[in-house]
């Protein structure tokens, strides 16, 4: 069984995460969506939380889990026994930061983890959780960017609802 590993912050989850989710999981037998709770930047939403806004979001798309993990990640797909792991690139300035953390992914792993780009569909290749963010703090529209649940959850994170 080919299964996957799709790590990331998610604070939130965005329209552009979803679209590599579900091209994921066609791809894959199962894709575990691990968010990351060592990032080095400061989180807006809880760990709780940025998993429950993802599990709401992702439909019925069966092949998918949603689970949380601390510590490297290369030790977590030892753990479960993953040999890819998904990264989605958006810009030129994504590769050179991605092409760097899927090498030492590999040697760490000696050979036994490999990753697969999957490129940003055109409609979300400007979309960022920052810049979902940085929108929702001055109250302005971001329905094309997220789901109706994290929209309401950023509002309100910003006290405008
Ligand atoms: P991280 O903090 O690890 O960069 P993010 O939650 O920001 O995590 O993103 C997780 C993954 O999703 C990364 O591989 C990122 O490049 C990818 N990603 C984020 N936004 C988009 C998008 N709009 N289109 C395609 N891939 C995206």
């Amino acid at each position: 069984m080919k299964v996957a590993v799709y790590p990331g912050s998610f604070d939130p989850v965005t329209y552009g995460h979803l679209d590599i989710i579900q091209r994921a999981s066609e791809m894959f037998d199962k894709v575990i969506v691990a968010v990351m709770c060592n990032s080095a930047k400061t989180p807006l939403f809880t760990l709780d939380e940025r998993v429950k806004m993802l599990k709401e979001s992702i439909g019925n798309l069966n092949n998918v889990e949603i689970k949380s993990f601390d510590g490297l990640l290369i030790d977590y797909c030892k753990d479960q026994g993953i040999h890819i792991i998904v990264r989605g690139l958006r810009a030129i300035t994504d590769f050179e930061y991605e092409l760097q953390i899927a090498q030492v992914n590999r040697e760490l792993s000696h050979n036994q983890v490999d990753t697969v780009f999957l490129t940003t569909n055109i409609k979300y290749s400007y979309l960022s959780s920052s810049v979902v963010k940085e929108i929702a703090s001055y109250n302005g529209d971001i329905t094309p960017c997220v789901p109706k649940n994290v929209e309401d959850a950023l509002y309100q994170k910003y006290g405008l609802r």
